[in-house]
């Protein structure tokens, strides 16, 4: 059963790494590592994981903004481990979206403990949300938030994983005008492509392939200011 779960380690440390990934393995979970922030967050932006690792001190990104960030597109439950053992740290941590929180140094059974723990948490909740909550439709097109796929007209829409995150977000703040700097720093994590230009790209061909199918104009361009999903019905334009 762990050999389907995919964890994510963020941490900068070789030994404290080496020390999880072991673990992990040992107890059959697959694993990817990210030893510094911008790394993590390319990942992050590409990759599902079911579960993931971060350290609060990177050199190059904290963790706490790596968890803000996250947070915007993903649900994935985030386990913190720190050597910051302050109460304010955690706290802040855990505001931000963190599931759990683990003081360095910690022992190994522990973590895997607190690993089944979320988990377990997680396939509760996953099974108690109705098919309303995860699920958004807009006309012809639909949004599993649990799967993450997108069916337009009842078939499946493959996005890649930046199309699929500037589509929900768009489809989160449906009716809304979401400027292009909203957009890019919700979405864009990954610093080399935060520009206007590919955000461009981006929803162009987002836009071709949900608005294909269906004929219907989901996402509306307000030039010089940004973009917003507009509510379609099969009957009524609006
Ligand atoms: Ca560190």
């Amino acid at each position: 059963m762990n050999r389907n779960i995919k964890i994510l380690v963020i941490e900068d440390e070789g030994a404290i790494r080496n020390l999880i990934s072991t673990a992990l393995q040992t107890n059959g979970y697959k694993y990817e590592v990210a030893s510094n922030g911008s790394s993590a967050l390319s990942l992050l932006s590409t990759h599902q994981y079911d579960m993931v690792f971060v350290d609060l001190g990177l050199p190059d990104i904290d963790g706490v903004e790596i968890i803000r960030k996250y947070r915007t597109f993903s649900t994935t439950p985030i386990i913190v481990i720190s050597a910051r053992s302050n109460d304010d740290d955690k706290i802040n941590a855990l505001d931000e979206g963190a599931d759990d929180y683990l003081t360095k140094p910690f022992n190994v059974e522990e973590l895997l403990a607190r690993v089944r723990s979320t988990l377990r948490r997680t396939q509760y909740l996953d099974n108690k949300q109705t098919e309303e909550e995860h699920i958004f439709t807009n006309g012809l097109l639909k949004i599993d938030y649990i799967s993450q796929s997108v069916f337009v007209a009842d078939e499946e829409i493959h996005l890649m994983p930046i199309e699929y995150n500037l589509l929900c977000l768009l489809a989160k703040n449906v009716g809304k005008v979401l400027t292009h700097q909203y957009i890019l720093d919700k979405v864009w994590v990954n610093a080399i492509e935060s520009d206007l230009s590919s955000l461009r790209v981006y929803l162009t061909s987002l836009r071709k392939k949900i608005e294909k199918k269906s004929h219907e104009k989901y996402i509306q361009t307000h030039i010089g200011v940004g973009y917003k999903m507009v509510r379609v019905t099969s009957t009524e334009e609006e």
